[in-house]
Parts: structure tokens; sequence; C-alpha cells
């Protein structure tokens, strides 16, 4: 038997031999700790190093992605003057500038080993430009990207005219899953109505949820617990994803307990956001100045499946980013306070195996016998030495068909070299 492709010496995240992994017509066809009597059209002896389905960004706004700076900087770096800016950019947008910026970006992520990207659409524009031309992208991108849109209703549902109704439509012209923002309505009240409204056009469209829920430090903006409720009361368990959450940084021990084990119980998934997060939230305080992010390592350990995103990459939020999930992962550890061995293999499953949970593609996701061969080859030997160095993506594999290759940046260190000795 000659396969497409051989992999020699490949390094699975916790196991603890190295194997090949053999490739035909696209998929996994046998993973063995030696395949020498087999040989393969193209075969690559990778030599221990670390290999990984792709990494998903469970939260992107492909909509914003590098437009910082235009029409001008966020002086202030607050959440609420990105919201501003956004808001004095959206009506320039156009179907080519949406596009170009998106598929660059797009471009960037595949590049760095992010195959699959859920990406939330403002749907507050009464032409839905950006999402007419981000459907078009979907399509587009097929081939090397799979790209899931939520009807994100920057503005609010009942706090922006006809909200209502624009997000309809923007399921009726093929939005994968419906969005909310409930702390960003006027009151209270409004928020409770936004998240029933979603949850009311998922079970009419059949959709899935994905809301920006309780994104603040206020200990007071307590909506997650309302998609948890109407989770349950929906039958939607396993479809829900609460994203941000990062209010739960800042609620006392009591009740952040109490709601954890509410979305551990209604399967609701939690998605963080550590670029955006530290960098908008904490923002009222002096000091202690807090960090903002939900509690992912809290979170984990009550069984709630938690998974990262970008979020933002060069926009009125985040100036910076360069969309990799790698990176994205780093920070968490730091953040989170995941240094401890075993988490340090954790947070990798947050940008791989936790994120295929929350977009729902685990049918075809991972690597194993009869799954598509999709996957990465890393600078590394493992998770720890990936976290630590943010290693090249040495090889994107995408249905068996390579996508991307990167080499690893070479240093030589010049002049008289200290010799130590023993
Ligand atoms: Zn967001």
């Amino acid at each position: 038997m000659v396969y497409d492709l051989i992999l020699r010496r490949a390094q699975l995240h916790r196991q603890e031999h190295l194997v090949d992994i053999a490739i035909q017509d696209g998929r996994f066809v046998r993973i063995s700790p030696d395949l020498s009597d087999a040989s393969a059209t193209r075969e690559i002896d990778v030599a221990g190093r670390l290999i990984v389905p792709p990494f998903i960004d469970a939260h992107v706004h492909l909509d914003a992605v590098l437009t910082v700076g235009k029409p001008r900087y966020n002086s202030t770096g607050t959440l609420l003057e990105g919201i501003q800016i956004w808001s004095e950019r959206k009506p320039d947008l156009t179907h080519k500038d949406v596009k170009q910026r998106a598929l660059e970006e797009i471009r960037w992520e595949v590049a760095q080993g992010t195959l699959f990207i859920r990406s939330h659409v403002d749907v507050c524009d009464p032409k839905l430009t950006a999402l007419r031309a981000l459907l078009e992208v979907r399509e587009e991108v097929r081939d090397i990207c799979e790209l899931q849109l939520v009807a994100f209703p920057q503005d609010g549902i009942l706090s922006f005219p006809n909200g209502r109704e624009l997000m309809r439509q923007a399921l009726e012209l093929g939005c994968d899953l419906v969005g909310g923002i409930p702390h960003y309505e006027w009151t209270r009240d409004m928020g409770v109505e936004d998240v029933h409204y979603a949850f009311a056009l998922a079970k009419e469209f059949n959709r899935d949820v994905d809301c920006h829920c309780d994104e603040t430090d206020d200990p007071l903006s307590r909506f997650t617990e309302v998609m948890a409720a109407d989770t349950l009361q929906q039958g939607w368990q396993g479809r829900v994803t609460a994203s941000h959450c990062t209010a739960m940084s800042s609620y006392d021990n009591a009740y952040a307990f109490k709601l954890m084990r509410l979305l551990a119980s209604a399967q609701v998934n939690v998605v963080a956001n550590p670029f955006d997060n530290i960098v908008l939230q904490g923002r009222f305080d002096t000091y202690p100045k807090r960090r903002g992010i939900t509690r992912v390592k809290e979170l984990l350990a009550t069984g709630v499946n938690v998974a990262l995103g970008h979020d933002s990459i060069m926009d009125p939020w985040f100036p910076l980013g360069r969309g990799d999930m790698l990176a994205a992962a780093q920070l968490a550890l730091f953040l989170c306070h995941m240094s401890g061995y075993d988490e340090i293999q954790d947070v990798l499953d947050l940008i791989t195996s936790n994120g295929a949970r929350v977009l729902r593609i685990e049918d075809r996701y991972g690597i194993a016998e009869g799954k598509p061969a999709s996957f990465l080859v890393l600078d590394a030997p493992s998770a720890f030495e990936a976290l630590r160095l943010v290693p090249a993506r040495l090889h994107v594999f995408k249905d068996g068909r390579e996508i991307a290759t990167t080499q690893p940046a070479r240093s030589t260190v010049k002049g008289n070299l200290v010799t130590f000795t023993a």
C-alpha cells in the first residue's frame, strides 16, 4: 500500500509515545507506533514534533478587523470609545472594503493554523452591508477555512431602531447563529428581553445561540443566568455559548459558584477573549485593578466547556494583534493563573478540542482514523513547549492538502562566546 502522505515520529497531545500517521484521500487512515512497512507519495519526518488538530477561533469580529486608525484611533482605549468609533466607521463600510479586510485576516489566521472561525457580524445597520459581504466570504474561503457567522446586535436589539427586524433579516439571509448583547441594552428589563428574543429566533430558525453576555466589570450585570435558564427551558443544551462573561470575575464567590453550576447543568459553553478582556476591562478601577477575564480555571473545574477567541485584530477596541490563537492561549495561561503543569496541558484544549465543542464540529475534528486529515505541525515537541515558545506552524494541512507553511526564525549570536567549564 502506498499512501498519499505519512508523517513519521509524530507526538500527539497527551500521548506518551511517538506515532506514524498515514493519510489517504484526505483522511487519517492509520495511526500506529510504527508504519515502517508502509510507504507514501510524500513522507515528512516530523522528528518528535507536536501534531495537533487545527486551532479554533471561537469569537472574532471579521467586519471590524484591520480598521484601526480609521476614521481615528481610540484615544482612551476603552470599550465605549471603541463602540463610538465603530459607529462612525459603520456608515462608510462598503461590500468590497469588508471583504478585502476579512479575507486578509482569514489568511493571517490560516497561516498560523486556525481553520475554524466563528465571527460575530454587526447587524445594527439598515443595509446589512457587512453581513452581505461576509456571507460571500464564508463561501469563498471554504477550501481553507470553515466560517460560522453570528447575527450580532452591537447597539442592542431593543435599544436600536428596528433591532428585532434586523436580527430576523440576518437569519433569513443565512446567518448561522443568533447573537445578543443584553448588558448593553438601556435597562435590565430590556437586557432580559434581549436574551429571550435571541432564544425565540433560535427556536424559530432552529439555530444555535452565541450572545455577548455580561462584558462589563459591573457585578450586578447578571444576564448569563438568563441565558442558562432559557437554554434549559428551550431544551437547547449544548447549543448555546455565552461570550466574554467578564462580570463573572467581579461577582462574589457565592453567586459565581451558583452560576457556574447552572451553566454546567445547562451545558452552556463560555468563550473568553484574553486580548480584549485584559485591555478593555478594569478601566474604571484605580488600584487594585481587576483583570476582567472570566473564571476560566474555575469554570473548567465545574465542568463547563470553555474556549477562546481572538475577538479583535487591529480594530477600534484592540489596536494590536496578528490573528494568532496560540498567542491568545498563552495570554490566557498568564491571566487565568493556569501555569500548573497539568493546567498548561489544558490550555491547549481551549483553542482545539474545547473550541470544537463550541462550534459543534466534533464529527469532523481531531486526529483519529477516519477523520478528515486536517492538522498542524508545530515547531515544538509538546503543549508545554508550544505555550512557552509560541513556535512556527511548520505545516498546515486541511483535508490532506497542505495549505500553508512557515519557516521558523533562526538567530545567530555573534562575537566572543563565553565558555562554561564544569
Ligand atoms: Zn466580541
